[in-house]
């Protein structure tokens, strides 16, 4: 993987990476595909959206239906017939999120499977050959999450288990053609986390995240956990800001200098009846939207809101129709990946902080007192 960096404004940037199976231009956000599906949408839709990159996951598709199903395909593309880059989380989020009885030692977690109960090990060796297995373009560390809230002492020793964790996943990953990325932890400790990336600038990847974020914290922490963190981030290497967030959330990021992004929002949201419009939410439960025969949003150039209305979604929504699972995630993913694309071009442009300042003004967002971003909450 290459990195191509093409303008800067602010802090913002604009570039890309460049991989064998295509090009990711950033800041890019990348649909979830836990279960080597972008739920609902085929991957022809995905590529219609403006998808350049998705996300697939280790710890759901080693338990279900195993990385050899998937060797065999030849990897994850041809499994589920995509065939531009795929980013694969490396389970330790999910290992901390969802296994029911994990045991954590220096070697790996050993938890309960949640799909038959099986006892399961997944540890950094074991999370690089899986990855290895689905073929992804790039690769994330296998690390321990953090819990929030943790004394200093929890997220210290959490830290360095993670630290001591991603030099073995780099020793396992070897020469493989695939991009390594490093997770930055620490919990809600600046220093700890400083340290934490220190450390992993020393042992050296093609790309480093910030994880463990968007835990159940408040907000402003998140925000000056990432203003604190990304200036210290190598510039020639990628930075991805894991699992974050929300359109707000995903405007500040970028104002501080973050290139990648994925998230559930939108498609999860989408199944809840959520949609995302130009300065703020439908929800379809609402009555107001029963006799509104208006797009979800006029504006918007995806399949759903050339012809459909909110009327109908909202009647989709009420009788649980499959249908509008889909459609409400078509509009939702395409929502993010214009977005993308609208923050791309306005950095091109020279006029981020602008665009930031009108995105945050049209939603009532006040600025933060020593915000380095006009408009931040
Ligand atoms: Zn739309």
């Amino acid at each position: 993987m290459r990195f191509e960096r093409f303008n800067q404004d602010g802090n913002a940037r604009r570039g890309q990476l460049v991989m064998s199976r295509g090009r990711v231009q950033t800041p890019a956000f990348m649909p979830v595909g836990t279960a080597a599906t972008v739920k609902t949408m085929t991957p022809e839709e995905l590529v219609a959206a403006g998808a350049e990159i998705i996300l697939g996951n280790t710890f759901h598709l080693m338990l279900r239906p195993g990385a050899e199903v998937i060797r065999r395909h030849g990897g994850l593309h041809d499994f589920m017939h995509w065939e531009r880059p795929v980013l694969t989380d490396s389970g330790g989020y999910q290992v901390w999120s969802l296994a029911r009885l994990r045991k954590i030692s220096e070697q790996g977690v050993t938890f309960q499977s949640p799909v038959d109960g099986d006892t399961v090990f997944l540890g950094p060796e074991r999370a690089m050959d899986v990855q290895h297995q689905l073929d992804a373009d790039i690769a994330m560390i296998f690390d321990d999450c953090t819990p929030y809230p943790a004394t200093r002492e929890q997220a210290q020793a959490s830290m360095e288990l993670s630290l001591r964790w991603a030099a073995r996943c780099k020793d396992a990953h070897g020469d493989h053609q695939a991009a390594l990325f490093g997770i930055v932890q620490g919990g809600m400790y600046p220093d700890l986390r400083r340290l934490s990336l220190a450390v992993l600038v020393d042992i050296g990847f093609d790309g480093y995240a910030l994880g463990g974020l968007s835990v159940g914290e408040p907000k402003q922490m998140l925000y000056e956990m990432i203003e604190d963190l990304v200036p210290l981030l190598p510039d020639d290497r990628p930075r991805y800001l894991m699992g974050v967030g929300t359109p707000e959330d995903i405007v500040f990021a970028v104002s501080m200098g973050i290139d990648m992004f994925d998230c559930v929002l939108p498609t999860r949201n989408a199944r809840n009846g959520w949609l995302y419009i130009q300065d703020s939410v439908i929800k379809l439960r609402n009555a107001q939207f029963a006799e509104d025969i208006r797009p979800p949003d006029p504006n918007c150039g995806c399949y759903t809101c050339q012809h459909y209305s909110r009327a109908y979604l909202r009647h989709l929504y009420r009788a649980n129709e499959i249908l509008g699972a889909r459609l409400n995630t078509v509009h939702n993913v395409y929502y993010y990946l214009s977005l993308m694309a609208k923050i791309r071009s306005a950095i091109k442009l020279g006029r981020f902080s602008q665009f930031a300042e009108d995105f945050f003004a049209k939603r009532g967002i006040k600025p933060r007192p020593g915000s380095a971003v006009s408009g931040a909450i």
